[in-house]
């Protein structure tokens, strides 16, 4: 696929995925604390069930200072729902105290720095860098992102660390947050796991996954 293409693509999924204020199906969040704490949270879960912690586990811990100091046991107790909560509550409070003890209180705005913390990764840091600070480092690789590059014909990769090389080498920098948002949509609404919904889809033209299925068909029937 060539850069025209996949510029195309970006365009077609920006007119069919607009952005909606408030979508409880992303995170909601309020300022770069909230956006590290809840990625790190949606590990292994939904953005859905992140939301739902948000509120109580920000009133007891409104800042990095407050969630430096807490107690494990409280916040397990507050972000159970979410899974892995023993190991989430660990990162998060380590993070806050790493935060307090050698960023001055505030969470860093580069990649290196973010990940110094305890449970961030390239894919948490991308969306913290670019929801919470507007830096397009990079692109977040989670498992729709990367079952929709891969059927497009995007990368033929396997692991996020490549599949992010191959999306920021065909993609311009002005628009990696955005692909994260567009594909995540894209796979839960058209492109799912289970069932592609080809016969709907806005940019089955460019799709190898749809050409080659129907370039199969047309085999068939001769
Ligand atoms: S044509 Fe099918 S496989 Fe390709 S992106 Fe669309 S839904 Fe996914």
């Amino acid at each position: 696929m060539d850069r025209d293409e996949a510029c195309t693509i970006y365009r077609l999924l920006v007119l069919q995925y607009p952005r909606k204020s408030g979508d409880e199906n992303f995170i909601l969040f309020e300022n770069p604390f909230q956006v590290l704490v809840l990625t790190i949270l949606s590990a292994q879960t939904t953005d859905r069930t992140v939301n739902q912690i948000r509120t109580s586990l920000f009133l007891k811990y409104p800042a990095e200072k407050d969630l430096a100091r807490a107690r494990p046991e409280d916040v397990e107790a507050l972000i159970r729902s979410s899974g892995f909560f023993r190991t989430k509550a660990r990162n998060i409070i380590a993070a806050a105290q790493k935060i307090v003890a050698d960023f001055g209180g505030e969470v860093p705005k580069t990649m290196e720095e973010l990940l110094m913390l305890p449970g961030v990764g390239r894919k948490t840091a991308n969306i913290v860098l670019h929801h919470a600070f507007g830096i397009n480092a990079g692109i977040a690789v989670d498992t729709h992102v990367a079952r929709v590059s891969r059927r497009i014909g995007l990368s033929d990769a396997t692991t996020p660390g490549k599949i992010e090389q191959d999306l920021t080498a065909i993609f311009s920098a002005s628009v990696w947050g955005d692909i994260n948002y567009l594909m995540i949509r894209h796979g839960r609404e058209v492109c799912t796991a289970r069932r592609p919904r080809c016969d709907v889809c806005v940019i089955r033209q460019l799709c190898r996954y749809y050409l080659e299925r129907q370039e199969g068909r047309a085999e068939q029937d001769r």
